[in-house]
């Protein structure tokens, strides 16, 4: 069975580009029947904060992305990365290093000094007996021959000569394990059968794989995926959305639905498919089909991505998504819900789809924006009065009836309807767009849309 994990350290917020690592493995879980599970990798506990713990649950939660179980905290399992540690030891794989600081920067001096990759030379990689109550760290003694091959799903054959490879530490003198052990001696532990992370990751790979054959585990798949770059090709700046999922929801206005699908193509592709449900993305993920280059970020694709599912969206959610923004009462959302199918049909973001709606709630007299008092000549005025007129007279006030009252207005002075539209969206909404005229004045209705008409033309 697939068991795929995603490990965040929590030190930071859940970046866009760890919310697209969560995504591929818990897919990759889902298609498979598999699990998916949270490993907090809590391990640096300076560095880690409940905020953060609190803000990947949150992202996590809000993209849909649940993992099975509870999650797991990695600084639990603290004794059990000692004893593979000390199993290490007891099997030769491993040797209990007593060099100082000062030796080590000797080494590292030299190797400098000669232009050549510094790689630890320690004295005690042979030596087998403890050394009284001097401090030491346990390393792992390194395959120095030969080769390590690694068949990537993503990358490709990867190989690393053996000579490049360090005696790193696994575990610290004050007795803490290094992430390189407790990552492999939990994925281990928790039966992971995949290994699906940035490829910022790949180097890593080769020193876990040498722990996990020093323990002759089973090997896991690896899998490792380009990182996101930015739109010109560099590095994923905060400019081009290296911004917490938070920041996608709160500062963006970004439905889950879509920032999941626009994650989903970053990297990953089902042909020309652009617009795929979660359904259709856990029958179709899979492994073959991530890029091996690095896919850039695109805010517009996103924003489309967006507008596409604001206009799919339930009317009564999306009005629940900005009545806070609106600062409405609740008997104010009911035509709100009215006016969304209207609204929902121009906006790319929840913001724009608040603003939108703003002229709704607007109290009067309005304020205009520029370009709609720059509507607001003296024949636009007096074509209001005469709107007013007609308006005052209908007794249907629908769609149809207020459409007819108003064409025969822009028919009388011989004008196109678009030029009395256009000053009566003025007045009704305090803009230039908003949705169609009748549907603005149905919404408002007559008591208030004659109103706001007064209060521009005396
Ligand atoms: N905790 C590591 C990180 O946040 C990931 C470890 C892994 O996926 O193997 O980068």
């Amino acid at each position: 069975p697939v068991v795929t994990r995603f490990a965040p350290s929590p030190t930071g917020f859940l970046h866009i580009g760890g919310a697209r690592t969560a995504l591929f493995n818990w897919l990759f879980a889902r298609h498979h029947g598999g699990k998916f599970l949270l490993r907090i990798e809590d391990t640096d506990k300076v560095r880690s904060t409940k905020e953060a713990i609190d803000a990947i649950l949150d992202g996590m939660h809000w993209l849909g992305l649940d993992w099975d179980g509870h999650e797991y905290y990695q600084s639990q399992f603290w004794a059990r990365h000692a004893e593979v540690a000390h199993k290490l030891l007891e099997r030769g794989h491993a040797y209990r290093c007593y060099m100082t600081s000062e030796e080590l920067a000797q080494q590292r001096e030299k190797a400098q000094a000669e232009r050549r990759p510094f790689r630890i030379n320690s004295p005690w990689r042979d030596a087998t007996d403890p050394q009284g109550d001097k401090p030491f760290v346990i390393r792992l003694k390194a395959p120095r021959d030969g080769e390590t091959v690694i068949e990537d799903r993503v990358q490709g054959r990867v190989t690393v000569q053996n000579a490049e490879l360090d005696d790193f530490i696994l575990l610290r003198s004050d007795g803490s394990p290094t992430y390189m052990l407790a990552v492999v001696v939990d994925d281990h532990d928790m039966g992971v059968t995949h290994v699906i992370r940035g490829d910022d990751h790949l180097n890593n790979a080769f020193r876990q794989l040498a722990i996990i054959r020093a323990m002759g585990w089973p090997e896991p798949v690896y899998a490792h995926v380009p990182l996101i770059h930015g739109p010109d090709g560099a590095k994923l700046s905060k400019r081009h959305g290296a911004l917490g999922v938070d920041a996608y929801r709160d500062e963006l206005g970004m439905l889950p639905e879509a920032v999941d699908n626009y994650l989903l193509r970053l990297g990953w592709g089902h042909g020309d498919d652009e617009i795929i449900s979660r359904e259709q993305a856990i029958e179709w993920f899979d492994l073959d089909h991530v890029g091996k280059s690095p896919s850039r970020f695109d805010f517009k694709k996103l924003e489309n991505l967006n507008g596409h599912y604001i206009r799919e969206a339930d009317d009564g959610r999306l009005a629940d998504l900005i009545a806070p923004q609106l600062g409405l009462a609740d008997e104010q959302k009911e035509l709100l819900v009215r006016a969304m199918p209207e609204l929902k049909a121009r906006a790319h973001t929840l913001h724009q789809l608040g603003e939108g709606a703003g002229f709704l709630f607007a109290s009067r007299p309005l304020d205009l924006d520029e370009a709609a008092s720059g509507l607001l000549t003296e024949d636009a005025r007096s074509l209001l009065a005469a709107a007013h007129q007609a308006l005052a007279n209908v007794d249907d006030w629908s769609h149809g009836g207020t459409e007819q009252a108003i064409r025969a207005v822009a028919d009388q002075a011989g004008l196109k309807l678009g030029k009395l539209a256009q000053p009566l969206r003025a007045a009704l909404t305090g803009r230039t767009t908003s949705p169609g005229i009748f549907d603005v004045l149905v919404l408002l209705g007559k008591g208030e849309s004659l109103a706001r008409i007064e209060d521009q033309i005396l």
